[in-house]
């Protein structure tokens, strides 16, 4: 069926169904173009609280629908491909997180927003990667402070903080933004002298160390579209490209490396997002028990970033 028409019945089948679409800015340019919300999880999530929708169609990763569906326990929770399965969430298992708990019982626990539900369940507070620093220095438990399980996104953050982060599991990683090489951004900025480097938190220590500007999907688009220059390298899931182009049209963007492509933001279509919405089916519902305990460090993180 022509792109148009599949449009169409999508646009007509939320209409329908009292249906919005959230989507990362990662996803799939076509299906950026159709959702109701476009951003990073920061963004995502305060459209899952605040929307009155009946139906949320998640074009994101498992994770995401999860946390949508934590805070939305009576609404449809739908994600177009439930293959869409975070290789960085499962990382974190409840029982390291217990040990490390036992090992150190006056710590606090932050955990990044890309972890499941009964690991939330766990957590003093979560965090996203723009608000991960802010969130850790507001946190009144003083210091440590257990964080997982992005080992980019403990660095980025123990680096700005005085507060001694232990970091669980010690080799959590984003496999997709970990391709990006130190040696790709040095001959990037060879080929591109005195460009400014922005790039995602959740890149290797000495990738970020080259950084101008490290922050979200959503701060990096803020940021270049905002900044006095017009040339920047991009250290991140070329997804964002499409993004900085829409937000920032009169400047030009390099991706570090074209091959950052995470594939799982990519498997939901306008198709299976048809589907879903017609179908109903690949919903996603956590334990009313489980979803009681993991709503509230995802309030805490709202009300600490306020
Ligand atoms: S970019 Fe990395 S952290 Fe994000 S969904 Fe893909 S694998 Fe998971």
């Amino acid at each position: 069926m022509e792109p148009k028409k599949i449009v169409d019945r999508i646009e007509r089948l939320k209409r329908e169904k009292n249906a919005i679409i959230l989507a990362h800015n990662y996803e799939r340019p076509e299906v950026v173009d159709i959702a109701d919300v476009v951003g990073g999880s920061a963004s995502l999530t305060r459209a899952a609280l605040d929307t009155s929708a009946d139906m949320i169609i998640v074009c994101g990763v498992d994770f995401m629908a999860e946390t949508v569906a934590v805070l939305n326990p009576d609404k449809k929770v739908i994600m177009p491909d439930r293959g869409a399965v975070c290789p960085m969430a499962q990382q974190l298992f409840a029982e390291d997180l217990l040990e490390a708990k036992k090992k150190n019982p006056d710590a606090e626990v932050l955990l990044y927003m890309n972890t499941y539900a009964k690991a939330k369940t766990l957590a003093d507070c979560v965090c996203t990667s723009g608000n991960a620093l802010r969130i850790a220095e507001k946190m009144d438990g003083g210091s440590p402070i257990i964080f997982g399980p992005d080992r980019g996104l403990s660095y980025y953050v123990s680096k700005r903080t005085t507060k001694e982060i232990i970091t669980i599991p010690e080799y959590g990683y984003c496999p997709v933004h970990h391709q990006i090489a130190l040696e790709d951004l040095l001959k990037a900025k060879k080929e591109h002298p005195g460009v400014k480097v922005v790039g995602h938190p959740e890149c290797t220590p000495e990738v970020q160390d080259q950084m101008d500007y490290i922050g979200s999907t959503s701060g990096i688009v803020a940021y270049c579209r905002d900044a006095d220059e017009a040339e920047f390298l991009v250290a991140a899931e070329v997804g964002l490209m499409h993004m900085l182009k829409k937000e920032a049209p009169d400047k030009t963007f390099y991706p570090v490396s074209n091959t950052t492509v995470c594939t799982l933001m990519k498997m939901p279509t306008l198709m299976k997002v048809e589907e879903a919405l017609e179908k109903e089916k690949q919903r996603i519902v956590v334990p009313k028990e489980i979803a009681a305990e993991a709503r509230r460090p995802i309030e805490r993180m709202l009300e600490l970033s306020l």
